[in-house]
């Protein structure tokens, strides 16, 4: 293949901004590309590992020993012109994109995942959410390429299996995402259910259309997140989701802890156990912090490494594994060949 490219450091593809190379990287703009560079990996006996955006991405510093599959697949289209529409897009189209184009056409649905990071073909792998909204809630279907055979597939929403930051893409990493189709509503109500969202209303702020709704959300991101420029992959871990039996007994341990319920189980936001049960806000563990905005990112200083977020990710779990006995999972995914 002519456009296979040789050890191309990572860190620049990533906004965590750390680790090493890829031996084999290519640049796939299209499905044709996608199954040649699979078909390319087969001949050479090599793993493969799927990146888009590289925000929700850990690089290991010895870098990844296969070919890196870099997703950049253009195109978005509306393909109905009836209440409920369609949207469609290339497995590269960036998410804030998708999601300012769909407030260009006053399109309900999204609106709530304004300014998140990354490709729309990373987004139904996590199942990225942000004031009480998924995308599952508008999740239609994804056409994928298997891995392993390089077929071509569709996965819809009855087998998409998502969960909280979860997903059957996830759960079995064989596929690579291609291309996305969301259904979004014309007629629409703002769920603005969300602290941040209902005391922007409160003040005076109108939250009455799709694009006012994600210029607010827009808002709030960058009051907390941290600044472009600090490295960071949003929300280092999940909140854990722990059995009513289980938060009773915390609730014990930790007068005052907060959970909420999901679906039959208690989700237990971590923020606050990192915050009020270990002092933890703004603390720095060598050249990573964890931010004082938002305790679940963990920020990078320029010399930072994926051994420095390692330590920084142990030493957290451990604190918050010896003070409530809950093991807590990442969110950040190491990117990794299969
Ligand atoms: C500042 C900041 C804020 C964030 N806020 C949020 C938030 O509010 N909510 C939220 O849910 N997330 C948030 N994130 C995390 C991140 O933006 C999302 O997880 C996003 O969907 C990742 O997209 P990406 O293209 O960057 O994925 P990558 O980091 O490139 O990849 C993530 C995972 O998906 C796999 N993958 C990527 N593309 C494909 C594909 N086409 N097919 C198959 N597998 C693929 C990769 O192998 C990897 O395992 C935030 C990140 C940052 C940096």
């Amino acid at each position: 293949m002519n456009n296979i490219r040789e050890n191309i450091a990572l860190a620049p593809f990533t906004t965590l901004g750390v680790g090493g190379a890829a031996r084999w990287f290519i640049d796939s703009a299209s499905v044709k590309d996608v199954i040649g560079a699979l078909g390319e990996a087969k001949r050479r006996g090599i793993g493969v590992a799927v990146l888009g955006g590289g925000s929700n991405t850990l690089v290991p510093d010895i870098g990844i020993d296969g070919l890196v599959l870099h997703i950049s697949i253009p195109g978005i289209e509306l393909v109905s012109e009836n209440n409920e529409v369609l949207l469609i897009t290339g497995g590269g189209v960036a998410w804030d994109a998708v999601v300012t184009y769909a407030s260009e056409h006053a399109l309900w649905g999204i609106e709530n995942l304004a300014a998140i990071p990354g490709t729309i073909g990373a987004a139904p792998v996590q199942n990225i959410g942000a004031y009480g909204r998924e995308l599952s809630n508008v999740f239609e279907w994804a056409d994928v390429v298997e891995r392993n055979s390089g077929d071509t597939k569709r996965i819809t929403k009855y087998d998409a299996a998502f969960g909280y930051r979860d997903s059957i893409f996830k759960k079995n990493n064989a596929w690579v995402i291609t291309k996305v189709a969301l259904c979004l509503s014309r007629t629409g109500v703002p769920d603005i259910s969300y602290k941040d969202l209902a005391d922007i209303s409160a003040v005076g702020g109108v939250l009455s259309t799709p694009a006012q709704v994600a210029n607010a959300v827009r808002t709030v991101r960058t009051n907390k997140m941290p600044p472009a420029g600090l490295g960071s992959a949003g929300s280092f871990f999940k909140n854990p989701i722990i059995t009513h039996k289980d938060y009773a007994a915390l609730q014990k341990r930790i007068p005052g802890i907060i959970g909420f319920e999901c679906a039959g189980n208690i989700k237990v936001p971590l923020a606050w156990i990192l915050d009020h049960v270990l002092n933890l806000r703004g603390v720095s563990f060598g050249t990573v912090q964890l931010y004082e905005k938002h305790l679940l990112v963990l920020i990078t200083k320029s010399n930072a490494t994926e051994t420095d977020i390692n330590k920084c990710a142990r030493e957290i779990s451990t604190q918050v594994y010896e003070a409530t006995g809950i093991t807590i999972e990442r969110e950040v995914q190491t990117l990794k060949v299969c």
